[in-house]
């Protein structure tokens, strides 16, 4: 007989003994899980809290995925990705950066780009700096990687301040987290702000992670990215978002030689590959052409504005396809829980922030549900709903 500790045998236990590792305890769910119970619980609602696009897959996209499970690519593939498709992004990459360490790989969806790049990178005792309010999983994949995070605001018009980041940086800071145009707020930098901020992270040699899976969706100004400025950028990107694919789990990351090769190593052991099939289909999509959806979505943000910057404290919209509002009060949580008796799906600030001040509302929605939900926001804003 062996003799070992054994864990408690309550396998929903946290902490020593627990079957749950301690890590699990980083991660808090529980506020988008709340509005997740209370939508299931609405009967009628106009939803304004959906993070992807409203579009159908376009159809050439829908076909090849089709076509692709008919020849048979249902297996394995290599790690990296599927050669056509690595070749395509990795053109496309080098036409807009000349750089000879830049080396693309594909992965399963942005998110799987973002932990293999979290887990690449990060250890226990590194400091990531990271923008607030920003994306929730850049926090949680930090902490499960061991790192501190270290959190800049960038209230009240969702700016960066690169000398705020400069001061932040300490012996200890490993990478900063970029995002933009970003979740949740649709801001979007001057370029010469993102040049500084790439600047700034190459000159003390911290890694600079740029997420740019809503680069297509820009309304005021071209996107710009790090990358330009410092070409040992990490962009990690997807289709989700551009292609109206966010359930078919296909990203891409462009780097260093050297985080790429581990992060493919990593991707061998976790991901294995992203989706095969979904692979050719993100070949196709290559060549589809959405500049009229992200018209459509600029015309909805004007009408959104139009019709509630009256009533709120609108910062942000410049792309994406969020605002990240201000209501009367200031109390995010508040207005949201008013919202939902009032058949509004929208999502408190404080799911993307330490300060409950604000709300998200997507714009990714039909025009009537964008003007219903506009009307009920106002209602709401004015003290006048039902
Ligand atoms: N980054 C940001 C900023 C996002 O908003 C999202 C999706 N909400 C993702 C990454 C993840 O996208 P994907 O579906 O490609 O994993």
């Amino acid at each position: 007989m062996t003799s070992h500790d054994q864990p408690s045998a309550d396998p929903d236990a946290v902490g020593p003994g627990g079957w749950i590792a301690d890590r699990m305890s980083l991660i808090d769910a529980s506020g988008i899980r709340r509005i997740f119970d209370l939508a299931a619980g609405m009967d009628q609602k106009v939803d304004l809290s959906i993070g992807q696009p409203h579009f159908e897959t376009p159809e050439p996209i829908r076909r090849a995925l089709a076509a692709a499970v008919e020849a048979g690519h249902n297996g394995y593939s290599p790690s990296p990705g599927i050669a056509p498709l690595r070749d395509a992004l990795q053109q496309h990459v080098d036409a807009l950066y000349q750089h000879d360490d830049r080396r693309v790989m594909v992965t399963s969806g942005t998110s799987g780009g973002l932990v293999l790049a979290m887990m690449s990178l990060v250890q226990p005792g590194d400091e990531v700096i990271l923008f607030d309010p920003g994306f929730m999983m850049y926090r949680h994949l930090v902490n499960l990687a061991g790192g501190t995070c270290v959190t800049i605001e960038t209230y009240p018009d969702f700016a960066v301040d690169v000398d705020r980041v400069a001061d932040a940086i300490t012996d200890r800071t490993k990478a900063i987290v970029y995002n933009s145009p970003g979740n949740p707020t649709g801001a979007m930098d001057e370029a010469g702000t993102i040049d500084d901020l790439a600047r700034l992270a190459d000159q003390h040699q911290v890694a600079l992670i740029s997420d740019e899976i809503y680069s297509r969706f820009c309304y005021d100004r071209p996107f710009h990215s790090p990358a330009a400025a410092n070409p040992r950028t990490l962009v990690i990107d997807g289709f989700s978002k551009s292609h109206s694919m966010t359930g078919w789990r296909l990203g891409f990351t462009h780097g260093p030689v050297e985080i790429i090769d581990q992060m493919i190593k990593l991707q061998q052991f976790t991901f294995v590959c992203a989706p095969h099939p979904v692979q050719w289909a993100g070949l196709a999509a290559m060549d589809v052409e959405i500049s009229d959806h992200v018209e459509d979505y600029r015309k909805k943000r004007d009408r959104l504005v139009e019709k509630l910057a009256g009533h709120f404290g609108v910062g942000g919209g410049a792309g994406a396809f969020y605002l990240f509002l201000e209501p009367p009060g200031g109390n995010g949580s508040e207005f949201v829980a008013r919202a939902i008796k009032n058949g509004l799906l929208i999502i408190p600030g404080s799911v993307f922030s330490q300060r409950d001040t604000h709300i998200r509302v997507s714009f990714a929605v039909d025009d009537q549900t964008l003007d219903a939900g506009a009307d009920l926001l106002t209602k709401l804003a004015t003290g006048s709903e039902a």
